[in-house]
């Protein structure tokens, strides 16, 4: 059982930004941008390539839903969902991190150089 099996569950709470039916948005613990929310779906997949299509659907409404909410649909915001080992999860349970809240650099997402500084 993950953290996010608890939250899901309401056995921990959460900082709660957006609910229905088959999703929940919550405020990540940890952000890593002036707002950055987890949107996790209420039936448990462990990723991307476990999850299905109507799940994951249901996880779309919520990210712009949670979008309209906060503002972030107005300058944007970066949706990331990170799969297994090599794509650094850490909770196995799907979620996606919406990040936003200002202009958001793009090569700190690799340890590579960042390949358009030669340009
Ligand atoms: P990932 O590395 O993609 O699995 O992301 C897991 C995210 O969950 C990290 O950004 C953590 O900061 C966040 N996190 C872990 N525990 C909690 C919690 N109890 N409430 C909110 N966010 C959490």
């Amino acid at each position: 059982m993950t953290v996010f099996h608890k939250i899901a569950k309401g056995e921990i709470p959460c900082n709660k930004v957006y609910e229905d039916e088959f999703t929940l948005a919550f405020h990540d613990i940890n952000p890593k941008a002036p707002i950055h929310i987890l949107v996790i779906p209420k039936l448990f997949a462990t990723d991307l390539q476990d999850v299905d299509d109507n799940t994951l659907a249901h996880m779309h409404k919520a990210v712009k839903e949670v979008a309209r909410l906060t503002g972030l649909d107005k300058n944007g915001y970066r949706l990331i969902s990170n799969v297994g080992k090599d794509g650094g999860q850490e909770v196995p349970y799907i979620h996606f991190h919406i990040l936003g809240g200002k202009k958001l650099k793009w090569p700190h997402l690799t340890d590579e150089p960042d390949p358009h500084k030669s340009l």
